[in-house]
């Protein structure tokens, strides 16, 4: 079969892998100018930042073999971080003492995104090709529709049909686009309509020296009770990372939610007081930049792998499928191809 997928992210390019391996010809659109989606690395000129997925972690047996897979080639290492608990405000109450003996935390080497360019090794990824819509062409003899793409380009407003018709469409995007794709009349559609993400300010610092932290509280990752933030991490903890003092602060969702449209520069002195409260320092950095994530975390996610329309041979994935983690969308990836080879 031709089948396009829609989402070059941990999904779309797992489902993707999965069907060339099974003899389909798949080409992936994806908008942006590179793989991975959420698992992301930000490269600037105080070094990179893993602005999106921290992590991950494996549990399913299939994806500790694949995570086995990306360790034996060098693509992820594992990051032995212990993660503190911090008060938003320093010293206001005790810090959780240091989680130890957890699942392993592994990373992208030399960043997150090495692992999205892994998997997108060898496969028809077409870049800066934002699907807009998917349209049912003919349905030969009471036969399954054949689909045609439109898209738009990030330099044009201009749409433009994609070569080329398919004999399925996968979406592997967060729950609300695929909606648009599937439709919400469909039983597919009805159900996407159940996930919900939840977004995320992310605020990326670097300093010129050290920042004079209490370093036993804070250590080089921690999630932070109340307040504004949710997560701290020191980018050059993790494995391969550029030297330097870089850390990238994530705002709880709430928050998110509650500032998303908010001025950018507004953000940004928040999130920076809220770094500073957390870790007791005072120190002003020398970069600062922000990412919004508008659906970071799948707060609300289905109970199905994926789903799936045999008749119109239109199915979704991804982490908000079956969970919220990089492991879920593989998962969910890897199963949709999976049903898709078996309905023939
Ligand atoms: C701030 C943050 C922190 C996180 N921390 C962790 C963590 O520590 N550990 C963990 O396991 N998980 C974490 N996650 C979650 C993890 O990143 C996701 O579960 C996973 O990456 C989802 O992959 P996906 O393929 O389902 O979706 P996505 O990564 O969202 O991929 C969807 C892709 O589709 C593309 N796209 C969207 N619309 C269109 C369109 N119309 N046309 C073409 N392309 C389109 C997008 O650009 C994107 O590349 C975090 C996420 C965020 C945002």
């Amino acid at each position: 079969m031709q089948i396009a997928v829609i989402g070059a992210g941990i999904a779309g390019l797992a489902c993707a892998r999965r069907l060339v391996d099974d003899g389909h010809a798949v080409v992936v659109f994806e908008r942006s100018t590179g793989p991975g989606g959420r698992v992301a690395t930000r490269r600037t000129e105080v070094g990179g930042f893993d602005h999106g997925a921290q992590y991950l972690t494996a549990r399913h047996p299939s994806f500790v073999e694949q995570v086995d897979a990306w360790s034996h080639d060098g693509v992820i290492e594992p990051w032995p971080v212990e993660t503190h608990g911090l008060a938003a405000i320093a010293g206001t109450a005790s810090a959780r003492a240091p989680s130890t003996g957890r699942t392993l935390r592994w990373v992208g080497v030399p960043g997150m995104s090495a692992i999205g360019r892994r998997m997108a090794d060898g496969l028809d990824v077409r870049y800066d090709a934002s699907i807009v819509r998917i349209d049912a062409v003919s349905a030969w003899q009471g036969g399954a529709p054949r689909w045609s793409l439109q898209r738009r380009d990030s330099d044009s407003d201009v749409l433009a049909v994609t070569e080329g018709l398919f004999d399925a469409v996968v979406a592997a995007v967060p729950a609300g686009s695929a909606r648009l794709f599937i439709g919400d009349a469909s039983g597919i559609g009805r159900k996407a309509a159940e996930a919900h993400l939840e977004p995320c300010w992310a605020l990326l610092i670097g300093f010129a020296e050290p920042i004079a932290a209490d370093l036993a509280k804070v250590g080089d990752a921690a999630f932070v009770d109340g307040g504004r933030l949710a997560w701290i991490a020191r980018e050059s903890s993790k494995p391969e990372r550029r030297p330097g003092e870089r850390w990238t602060v994530h705002a709880q969702s709430a928050w998110s939610l509650e500032h998303l449209d908010d001025d950018p520069e507004d953000v940004k002195s928040k999130l920076l007081r809220a770094f500073h409260d957390a870790t007791g320092t005072a120190e002003q950095p020398v970069y600062a930049a922000l990412h919004r994530w508008r659906y970071a975390l799948a707060r609300k996610s289905l109970s199905s792998d994926f789903l799936w329309d045999d008749e119109r041979r239109v199915g979704a994935c991804g982490d908000w499928c079956r969970g919220y983690r990089v492991e879920d969308a593989w998962l969910s990836g890897v199963a949709l191809a999976t049903a898709i080879a078996s309905s023939g």
